[in-house]
């Protein structure tokens, strides 16, 4: 199946000035489909778990290219804030032409980045962090959540953590933002409990003796006249306040009595005390948590610095030096096709050997429509359908997505048949995947010749 054009009956693309957006109400539609090919994606589900599916499955993609892929909703699903914040935004796909733009900023910048090879869990994170900040050329902001175990839930990086996992998160924000790649902006902090984690915490006053809740917090009363303090119900009496020591009636508060404080008193230990403690109870795990056993943590928004544009940049620099042949692996720059081309001009020279140079062709003016993007695409797509068909010492060089070249090294002319193949192939595949007319694939085959001057092939 050519997958660039592959459109099964479940399938729903959007193509709109050469980006092709797929709308998507089931995580299984990805699976069918080959997502590096695409622009982006319209999340088109009224579903909140199919939704997140979804958004789970893009972004946590291996090639990072395709997990930083422009995501949006589509408006007509409301959906809730905890979704939405993960994506591009709502759209609205009759209006598909103003999001545009936004679409072709987002995937201009994802080409500059390509994630290290072979760099820890956290770390991919950590990089991917930085590059959705980078394409989105935004601020990741936490955003308050009762979902969220610690209140609030981070656009992006809440994806690739459990809900049980915020500390991680955390620290592993806190990390990329000591190495300096992330700048940091302080919005509030949280207290969590030192059981699970979690910030669903009841703050209540208990006795320092016994723990119990069960207390009861009393005025003490200061009598001027015979200086007796003690707590207000042992001055109590039917008609009002009567002083324990001196048996006279107060009267006025403020001048014979004043309340200095408040006792507290436990009915489950009889304790009396000044202060009482203060605990939380989480209510996810009950533990009882003192105030200074609560985790503190700051929250905030993070944006990437100039030193994390850099870390991107240069891992891109890394990539292409290092692996090139393998992206091209079976097919060749143009110019090393020539080279070798000459070469085997000059064998045959002295070999009297047979080879043959085979040109393909054809014209589709559908896919002549698509963006650079695609077309690169398209033509490592076809180029690999050739190579499947090729022996072991053929040499295949693209021109263009329409336009390849082949050297066929010790062949004969009766032994073309996998020119055959490839013909009839090629031609069922685009002519299955595309407007349902017949392809035609041009193969012209040139049997090299001692005195050839290569250019004449190229003519
Ligand atoms: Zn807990
Ligand atoms: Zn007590
Ligand atoms: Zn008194």
């Amino acid at each position: 199946m050519l997958n660039l054009l592959k459109h099964n009956a479940n399938s729903r693309k959007i193509i709109k000035e050469g980006y092709s957006l797929l709308l998507v109400s089931h995580v299984n539609e990805l699976r069918q489909e080959s997502l590096e090919y695409l622009d982006g994606f319209v999340v088109d589900t009224d579903s909140v778990l199919h939704a997140r599916e979804i958004l789970m499955h893009i972004r946590t993609q291996d090639n990072i290219q395709t997990s930083l892929l422009p995501i949006f909703i589509n408006s007509v699903y409301k959906l809730p804030q905890e979704i939405v914040i993960h994506s591009d935004g709502l759209i609205e796909l009759t209006q598909l032409g103003s999001y545009m733009q936004r679409v072709v900023t987002i995937t201009k910048r994802i080409q500059k980045v390509t994630a290290p090879k072979l760099v820890a869990h956290d770390t991919l994170i950590q990089f991917k962090t930085l590059a959705y900040s980078y394409t989105r050329n935004v601020d990741i902001q936490p955003k308050p959540s009762r979902k969220s175990y610690i209140g609030y839930e981070f656009p992006f990086i809440s994806l690739f953590y459990k809900d049980t996992e915020v500390v991680p998160l955390l620290q592993n924000l806190e990390k990329a933002k000591q190495l300096n790649y992330l700048s940091f902006r302080l919005e509030d902090y949280v207290h969590l409990c030192k059981g699970c984690s979690g910030n669903y915490l009841n703050f209540r006053e208990c006795c320092p003796k016994c723990d119990s809740i069960d207390i009861k917090a009393h005025d003490m009363v200061h009598h001027f006249v015979c200086a007796h303090v003690a707590p207000e119900k042992d001055f109590k009496v039917e008609d009002g306040l009567e002083c324990p020591k001196c048996d006279k009636h107060l009267r006025h508060i403020g001048i014979d009595y004043d309340k200095p404080s408040t006792i507290y008193s436990c009915n489950t230990c009889s304790h009396e005390f000044q202060n009482a403690r203060m605990n939380a109870l989480c209510l996810d795990c009950g533990t009882e948590n003192e105030l200074d056993e609560l985790l503190e943590k700051a929250v905030g928004s993070y944006m990437i610095t100039q030193k994390g544009e850099q870390l991107l940049f240069e891992s891109k620099k890394n990539y292409i030096s290092g692996n090139v042949t393998s992206i091209d692996k079976g097919s060749l720059s143009l110019n090393l096709f020539k080279i070798i081309l000459n070469q085997e001009v000059q064998r045959i020279k002295s070999t009297n050997g047979h080879s043959i140079f085979a040109k393909i062709e054809f014209q589709n003016d559908e896919l002549q429509l698509l963006n650079v993007d695609v077309k690169k695409a398209l033509i490592k797509e076809i180029g690999d359908i050739i190579k499947s068909y090729l022996r072991e010492a053929d040499i295949l060089s693209a021109e263009r997505f329409n336009k390849y070249y082949l050297m066929l090294p010790e062949t004969k002319e009766n032994q073309l048949e996998r020119l055959e193949n490839i013909q009839y192939n090629l031609s069922k595949l685009l002519s299955d995947n595309l407007a349902d007319t017949e392809q035609i694939i041009k193969i012209v085959t040139h049997k090299i010749q001692p005195t050839d001057a290569i250019q004449q092939y190229f003519a």
